[in-house]
């Protein structure tokens, strides 16, 4: 049975390839002069990039950071304007991506990205800013990438546990669009194929990270993933990545790794379970532990704690999440929320709950 659906796809052109960066200078040649933004750390790629597209040092800001600080894109909006470009070039993951999108929001500039990390932002048009320990996101149609070009050579400078992170925080745009409201079965169908590749490559990429083909796997996984994410809704799980990040400074791509395991417990089985058992070749009922056991095989952290979360946290954490509203597939109570994520914390195995109300708003 196919239920109703609105099906729209964001009008984006996409290019992935191997050693195709060069795609970057035709994806600019018809919008104009360029203005290329990446963190300090990517600037040997980035001033690559800026030879391609021929921009000069004048319009190269490699200053991104994490958590889009307005400060920084205040510095760059200055050198911007000295520039006269009709358009944005971001080299890197999502912090350059991020500061592309704040830049777009403020100066209406179309954005060509070129993503390294598996975040997946380039395909979304959620922004996300901070102004110290303030931080706060919002949708503006204007800061989506128009062209994204996936070149899977650059991908393999990517350190092992940043793969890994980065893979798991696709997987999670993955596995909550399998429980998304508004998610279209095309929708689901990519997320199950984002879940496989994932799943799979991210183990060989971790072990070997210059295997070619298991880094063009999660490369593409994050793709579909990341087209999950600028699509469909995000739920508890976000939510809870979204507090702890902002409340407690905790990484991104680590939070949504020791997380994800302990949410899919909560969730329960069900058709979207059932689903990402099959996408992650286990069986029903099954799927929390094998991503549990698969963020182990990745050498990732297990509890929030080795990441930053301070010990007695949890009830504040959870109170958050439950105040802050939005959708979620279940509504679990403060108690069950604070037990979760205790676990979560002490890096212990997940654990499902019986009965829960389903479908409902946190608040
Ligand atoms: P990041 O962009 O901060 O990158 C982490 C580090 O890895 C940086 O130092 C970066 O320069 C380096 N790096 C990136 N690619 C590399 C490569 N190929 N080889 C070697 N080093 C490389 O981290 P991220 O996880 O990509 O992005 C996280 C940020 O993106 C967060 O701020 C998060 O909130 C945001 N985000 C936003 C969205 C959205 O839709 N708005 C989606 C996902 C993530």
């Amino acid at each position: 049975m196919i239920r109703p659906f609105h099906y729209a796809p964001a009008p984006q052109r996409v290019a992935f390839g191997v050693r195709n960066l060069a795609e970057v200078a035709d994806e600019v040649e018809p919008l104009g002069p360029a203005f290329v933004v990446a963190s300090s750390d990517r600037d040997g790629l980035a001033s690559r990039v800026a030879a391609l597209v021929g921009a000069p040092a004048s319009a190269c800001f490699f200053r991104a950071a994490p958590h889009t600080p307005v400060a920084v894109t205040e510095q760059a909006v200055s050198a911007l304007q000295a520039t006269g470009a009709a358009c944005l070039v971001s080299v890197g993951g999502g912090s350059a991506t991020g500061l592309a999108k704040a830049l777009a929001h403020r100066r209406a500039l179309p954005i060509v990205a070129v993503p390294t990390t598996y975040a997946g932002s380039e395909l979304t048009s959620i922004l996300g800013q901070s102004d110290g320990a303030r931080k706060w996101t919002l949708r503006d149609e204007a800061v989506r990438p128009g062209s994204v070009v996936y070149d899977v050579a650059l991908t393999h400078a990517l350190p092992a546990r940043l793969s890994a992170a980065s893979g798991c925080n696709a997987l999670a745009h993955a596995v909550e669009a399998l429980w998304a409201r508004d998610a279209t079965p095309v929708h689901v169908l990519l997320a199950e194929a984002a879940i496989e590749a994932l799943a799979g490559a991210l183990p060989l990429v971790v072990a070997d990270g210059d295997d070619g083909q298991a880094r063009a796997a999660a490369l593409y996984g994050a793709f579909l993933a990341g087209t999950c994410l600028g699509a469909c809704e995000m739920a508890l799980h976000h939510r809870i990545c979204h507090v702890l990040g902002g409340r407690f400074g905790l990484p991104h791509a680590e939070t949504h790794a020791i997380v994800l395991p302990h949410v899919v417990a909560l969730y329960g089985p069900g058709e979207a379970g059932e689903r990402l058992a099959g996408a992650l070749g286990t069986e029903a009922g099954e799927a929390a532990s094998a991503l549990f056991s698969l963020t182990a095989r990745l050498g990732l952290p297990r509890g929030l704690h080795e990441v930053g979360l301070p010990a007695g946290a949890e009830q504040e954490s959870a109170s958050l999440v439950l105040g802050a509203g939005g959708y979620s597939p279940v509504l679990p109570s403060l108690a069950e929320l604070t037990e979760v994520l205790g676990r979560a914390a002490r890096g212990e195995p997940p654990r499902g709950m019986a009965s829960l109300p389903e479908r409902t708003r946190l608040s």
